[in-house]
């Protein structure tokens, strides 16, 4: 996510990927749930929501312990054109193979490359890109994304940005590992992009040079920061500029298992954040989108944002909820015309 203003409560603190894994699935008001991410806080936190039986369902445990590998000192952040990056890119694609994703024509990496400044040499990444070929209407695609990279170390610090973004990285490899074994109408085509921390780069150039048609494209789902909040609060925007996804968000309130809030989506400044993340780079093809995301905390952009100090309850029910906006948006998308 790019720079925006800052406004934050105090956070607690936890360690070690399987404690937090536990602490997925814990009941609300026990010692794993409440210690680890509430108690700490002032008396602001809301209890999380438990009615989450309809969502689907997704592997607590390595969604934790993905966005542990990704987060760890090791990646040094994975600023792109570094080779922690490309590291990190290696273990994605990886991982799309494992799941069984189908690479789109040019194979799963998407190579990019652009100036950070008029006349500096070109900046190359790449993107990391999968598909799920839908069994109804497969010429339909729906894009689900995040990005991988980071800011990398600043004055000798790591910032391992676990929030932002391994979280959103680590739950698009748990959806796709989801959607492959239940498969959708239409296809979903999971996108890791490079280089947003520049610029929204892998994004933009993504849809500058498309590996399906641009045309086909109906929507974006994109996710950046969603694994912590005090008040158990996700934020889903886009309802705003594109009117046909607020029956699906609104009925996503209903079943959300954290408190889902609509907004961020209109006016100027900050408090607008269709143009702070990849969705930007859809918005601006006029392509419709919901961005997923948490409002900003006290590590946002800062050496302090460990895997340590997410909150695994929260994490694991934002990425269901998120799923099950996927899994309505594949059924929506039938009635939709042609865009
Ligand atoms: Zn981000």
């Amino acid at each position: 996510m790019t720079m925006r203003g800052l406004r934050f409560p105090l956070l607690a603190v936890v360690t070690g990927a399987t404690a937090l894994a536990a602490a997925c699935t814990a009941k609300p008001g026990s010692a794993t749930s409440a210690t680890s991410a509430t108690s700490a806080t002032s008396a602001t936190a809301a209890a999380p929501r438990l009615d989450g039986a309809a969502l689907p369902a997704i592997d607590s445990t390595r969604l934790i312990g993905d966005l542990f590998r990704l987060a760890d000192d090791s990646m040094a952040g994975r600023a792109t054109g570094t080779p922690e990056n490309a590291k990190a890119r290696a273990w994605l694609v990886g991982e799309f193979r494992r799941i069984g994703l189908a690479p789109p024509g040019g194979g799963y990496e998407q190579p990019i490359a652009f100036q950070r400044r008029e006349g500096a040499d070109s900046t190359r990444g790449a993107n990391v890109l999968g598909l799920v070929r839908g069994t109804r209407d497969p010429a339909r695609v729906i894009v689900v994304s995040a990005h991988f990279d980071h800011v990398g170390v600043r004055n000798g610090e790591i910032f391992n940005g676990a929030d932002d973004n391994a979280s959103g990285t680590a739950a698009v490899l748990a959806m796709a590992a989801y959607f492959r074994a239940h498969p959708p109408q239409h296809t979903l085509l999971f996108a890791l992009w490079d280089a947003e921390e520049m610029g929204l780069q892998g994004a933009r150039w993504f849809v500058a040079h498309p590996p399906v048609p641009l045309a086909s494209i109906v929507a974006n789902v994109n996710l950046d920061m969603v694994s912590r909040n005090v008040a158990d609060e996700l934020y889903a925007a886009g309802a705003a500029p594109y009117p046909q996804m607020r029956p699906l968000l609104e009925a996503l309130e209903g079943r959300a298992a954290v408190t889902l809030r609509l907004g961020h989506d209109t006016g100027s400044g900050s408090e607008n954040w269709t143009d702070q993340s990849d969705q930007g780079a859809f918005h601006a093809a006029r392509i419709p989108f919901v961005y997923f995301g948490v409002e900003d905390h006290p590590d946002y952009h800062r050496p302090t944002d460990d895997p340590s100090r997410i909150q695994p309850g929260f994490y694991y029910r934002a990425v269901r909820t998120i799923a099950s906006l996927v899994q309505a948006l594949d059924v929506a998308v039938s009635d939709w015309g042609a865009r």
